[in-house]
């Protein structure tokens, strides 16, 4: 084992021993996130590295403290990415921290979500054992697959140490459309496309100046992005320009998340992508993954209503940015899937010293 994961082990083992919560933390671009910090820090940066990386089997291995930005370039200069976009949400975020977060930006509707793309994982639990868990390829589980469970943990499962992904080739070919259109009517469109061949890569609808507006970008193929910006119409974008406009929008740095100066909090429904128009109060929501990720500025007392609407339209809503108060940022789940995590989180780490707190404020 080497030094830093040695180290590691160590810490944890005093931890469990002298009964001290330990908060995990890589770049601490993801503090905002979840319930608030508890717990001396346990650093993670110190696993540094991509340990394998094989192009051609389209996998790479990756020691957790890594930064996701060097991870991306090591990928660019092959040609590949993440498909799932991760949100960087600022220049220090790991690779750990990207899967504990387990959040995934403007393409996951297309692509599938972070979780989909974690093959295997190596994470050290409570009692300070080092586990492997999958491998390097997709076809690998038997039995339960604990890799992809680690996803939206939030590091109360233990310490990931290194993780296993797969990536994919850069798409040849991408535009970016604009549609002047009401919030109604930009769902519609993006139902009716979503059920066409069309390659549609990620969707967003706001307002802007108080008027709607929604852009689609398209990934694939030459022709296959050619046919489908013929057929829909719409604005064509400048490539160069639409890149740094989703890139903004996967971090949260349009404007329209501005919500330093107002009481408002930032609201995420996960909801049906075909659930219409949602009644909550206030500004327009904006809109991503053709439907199903909607945001909201609303006050965080709100929080009753808006979950009732979540519910109703088929989903859930988290408080995902918002100032200390005593309002949950994590819906409740079912009585039976809480029953599950929690036995998870305790199978993992018995003496409950990793980021307590973090995903239940009452633990
Ligand atoms: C030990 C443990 C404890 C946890 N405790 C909690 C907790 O207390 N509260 C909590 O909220 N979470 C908790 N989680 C996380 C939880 O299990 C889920 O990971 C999380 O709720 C999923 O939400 P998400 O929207 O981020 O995931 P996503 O996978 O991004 O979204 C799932 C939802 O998105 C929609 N969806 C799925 N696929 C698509 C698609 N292709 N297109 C459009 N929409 C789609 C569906 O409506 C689905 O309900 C815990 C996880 C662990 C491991």
């Amino acid at each position: 084992m080497d030094s830093a994961l040695n180290q590691i082990v160590e810490r944890i083992r005093a931890a469990t021993a002298d009964a001290t919560p330990l908060c995990i933390r890589g770049g601490g671009t993801k503090d905002f996130y979840g319930e608030a910090l508890q717990g001396d820090t346990l650093d993670t940066t110190a696993l540094q590295g991509i340990t394998s990386y094989e192009p051609s089997e389209l996998v790479v291995t990756v020691r957790a403290g890594t930064p996701l930005a060097e991870l991306e370039a090591a990928l660019a200069e092959k040609g590949q990415c993440l498909p799932f976009e991760p949100p960087h949400f600022g220049s220090d975020g790991t690779v750990g921290g990207m899967v504990a977060a387990g959040l995934s930006g403007p393409a996951r509707a297309s692509v599938g979500a972070v979780r989909d793309y974690v093959l295997g994982a190596t994470l050290v639990n409570g009692r300070g054992d080092v586990l492997s868990f999958g491998g390097q390829v997709m076809k690998n589980v038997a039995g339960y697959d604990v890799s992809r469970v680690l996803a939206g943990s939030l590091g109360t499962l233990g310490v990931i140490a290194e993780v296993s992904l797969k990536v994919l080739p850069v798409a040849p070919a991408e535009a970016t459309l604009e549609f002047a259109c009401s919030q109604a009517d930009a769902l519609r469109l993006l139902n009716e496309w979503g059920g066409r061949p069309l390659p549609l890569n990620a969707s967003c609808w706001f307002e802007y100046a108080g008027a709607g507006a929604l852009y689609l970008r398209l990934r694939g193929a030459v022709a296959a992005v050619e046919a489908a910006c013929t057929h829909l119409g719409g604005e064509r974008k400048d490539n160069a320009r639409a890149a740094a406009d989703w890139q903004a929008l996967r971090d949260q740095q349009l404007p329209w998340f501005d919500t330093a100066n107002g009481p408002d909090a930032l609201w995420r429904l996960s909801v049906s992508q075909t659930a219409p128009v949602l009644a909550i109060d206030g500004n327009a929501p904006l809109i991503e993954w053709h439907g199903g990720q909607r945001w909201y500025k609303a006050p965080p007392d709100q929080a009753s209503r808006i979950r009732e609407i979540a519910h109703a339209a088929g989903g859930h809503a988290t408080l995902f940015r918002a100032p200390a108060s005593n309002i949950p940022r994590f819906d409740a789940l079912s009585a039976p899937v809480t029953r599950i995590h929690r036995a998870l989180m305790h199978e993992f780490d018995p003496h409950r010293i990793f980021n307590r707190g973090r995903l239940f404020a009452d633990e």
